[in-house]
């Protein structure tokens, strides 16, 4: 055990409680083990690099779960954890957190060395146990349960053998079997570490056998190879597939959007005949008797013909990214596609689909660099409340655009990280599509709702623009303010849209801007000739083919498209010969 219990009271239960539960929605990341809470300690507390993962040690918290939970993420703690597992005894019911038994948070990643257990750490996982060591009450079965499932898949992941020389507790230097035994196979470990060694956690009401024992037998599956996302286009089959091990017989529940599918027990999973409906995000649940395991969440991206939705318009000049959503995260004018990650999905838009935020995990990873002003960044956002403290639309490590401005104002705002949060005069109604633009002008930040300008802030960031759905705290590595509710027809431009061009994006409503190259009309300016009428993504220049026979096409040339829409001549048609043409956008 390793914290004072005058420090930790200092702090207040209710704190503590709130603290946890708005840390772990705002700071939401992938723990290791599924089962487990993300809560990482205070960003830096541990080793990011040491000798091996070859030992798990044992501790009690000689206190409280959410008290050891909140003093490991002070700055002023010189100790760290992998991982906190509840209790639910109370001796005292005033003391009482009300937390389920076998609750287990994670605090510093695998890959990491926690600093729990001095000359220790360089080789060892550490797992705090909440209670004492004079009372054996607290260690609860959910406790010795969770913990065992815990051990067994550090065991699994990190090739640690699940013995009692390599499971041990802190008080383990008093243990001469194992001190002999280090001597002999650790030598470069001090058992004690030179006499540094004086706690004596878990102490001797821990009961070893037992725990053991739920250890070794009837381990649940282990995930060997996880799925992998998939990108496919639309009609094509899609096929997920997991290899698991673990004692006989393994059952399988293939997930979409966390939800499970029907029939799908495989260990493999397929769609024929994918359509945008199928987009989404896709795990598995493969269990024995020992227990079940999850695989990571993967993406099926659907890949479908672009299409102009009737009454389309241009879009402005100046455009450079543009994700619509529909199936996949790609960016149709700019190639900056999109990533999805954890809690994300598809779901309907405003145009065709949206992409879809859960408000705990999910966003969608750009990797677009800050664009600095003037530029504009337009939205259809439909929203609901996040739990966290705070939403944002977009996020790159520095600024965010903020769906809901912290701390649950819900109002719309920019930020600087660690400089200050900017409120608009606007909340987003909830359930409802709106649509907002923003502008940076250099020397300031506007917001325009559904077309007209509401608000303009004294404040001027470069457009963050690497995630969408989430922020991102690049000081601490850390995901935070993942929005709930969805986001479509995401533009960005490297110019300052004039009022009228906001104006006339809301009003293009459900039509959008058009996506797809197309042919608006075919006038004969003159004997011999055919002008070809044409629309697309503004900016892109227009090839022309031609071809006789429908099978062999030959480019005829290419004609620039400034505004949206342009006019190629084909001086070259007689009456002779049937003639087909075909225009795409690069
Ligand atoms: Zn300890």
């Amino acid at each position: 055990m390793h914290i004072s219990l005058t420090k930790a009271r200092r702090i207040g239960r209710a704190g503590l409680a709130i603290g946890l539960w708005l840390g772990a929605t705002a700071a939401w990341a992938q723990p290791d083990y599924p089962p487990a809470i993300w809560e990482p300690a205070y960003p830096g507390h541990w080793y990011t690099s040491g000798d091996s993962h070859s030992f798990c040690v044992i501790h009690d918290m000689e206190n409280y779960y959410l008290a050891v939970i909140s003093y490991f993420q002070q700055s002023g703690t010189q100790a760290s954890i992998h991982y906190c597992v509840n209790s639910e005894y109370y001796d005292n019911p005033a003391a009482d957190d009300g937390l389920p038994g076998g609750l287990i948070v994670q605090m510093v990643s695998e890959q990491y060395w926690a600093w729990h257990a001095l000359c220790w750490n360089k080789y060892s996982f550490g797992t705090e146990h909440e209670g004492f060591v004079s009372n054996p009450a607290w260690y609860t079965e959910a406790m010795y349960e969770a913990s065992a499932g815990l051990q067994r898949h550090l065991c699994d992941v990190w090739g640690i053998p699940t013995d009692r020389n390599h499971i041990i507790g802190h008080n383990e230097y008093q243990n001469p079997n194992w001190t002999t035994w280090m001597a002999a196979n650790w030598p470069q470990i001090s058992p004690n570490c030179s006499g540094a060694q004086t706690h004596t956690d878990p102490g001797p009401y821990w009961n070893w056998t037992h725990f053991m024992e739920l250890i070794t037998s009837n381990p649940a599956p282990v995930i060997v190879m996880q799925p992998t996302n998939l990108t496919v286009a639309q009609g094509a089959s899609a096929t997920f597939s997991v290899v698991a091990s673990g004692n006989a017989p393994l059952s399988y529940q293939w997930r979409f959007n966390q939800s499970p599918l029907v029939g799908a027990t495989a260990s493999s999973y397929t769609t024929n005949n994918v359509q945008i409906a199928n987009a989404g995000g896709y795990s598995v649940v493969v269990s024995n008797a020992g227990g079940p395991v999850t695989s990571a969440t993967v993406f099926l991206s659907v890949l479908s013909q672009l299409t102009n939705p009737a009454g389309c318009i241009s879009a402005p000049t100046g455009m450079l990214s543009w994700w619509p959503g529909e199936g996949n995260g790609n960016d149709i004018f700019g190639g900056n596609n999109g990533t999805p990650q954890n809690g994300f999905s598809y779901a309907p838009g405003k145009v065709g689909m949206a992409f879809h935020f859960d408000g705990l995990s999910g966003h969608l990873n750009l990797g677009v660099a800050s664009i600095p002003a003037p530029w504009t960044a337009c939205f259809w956002v439909n929203r609901q409340d996040a739990p966290g403290t705070g939403a944002a639309l977009t996020g790159d490590g520095t600024y965010e655009l903020k769906l809901e401005q912290y701390n649950r104002t819900r109002q719309v705002g920019i930020t600087k990280i660690g400089t200050g949060d900017y409120a608009f005069n606007y909340i987003a109604p909830a359930g409802t599509w709106v649509h907002l633009t923003f502008v940076g002008t250099g020397t300031g930040t506007e917001l325009y709702v559904n077309g007209v300008l509401q608000d303009t802030l004294a404040n001027n960031i470069p457009l963050p623009i690497a995630y969408l759905g989430a922020g991102y705290v690049r000081s601490s590595s850390r995901f935070v303010d993942f929005m709930l509710g969805s986001v479509d027809e995401v533009a960005v431009f490297n110019r300052a849209l004039s009022d009228s061009e906001i104006y006339a994006i809301y009003c293009a409503d459900s039509a959008g801007l058009c996506r797809a190259a197309e042919f608006a009309g075919a006038p004969q300016p003159g004997q011999g000739r055919l002008a070809l009428n044409l629309r697309g993504q503004t900016g892109k220049s227009f090839t022309i083919y031609a071809s006789t026979n429908l099978v062999d096409w030959a480019p005829l040339g290419t004609v620039p498209n400034p505004g949206g829409a342009a006019q190629f001549v084909d001086y070259a048609v007689t009456n002779a010969v049937q003639k087909f043409y075909r225009a795409t956008q690069p």
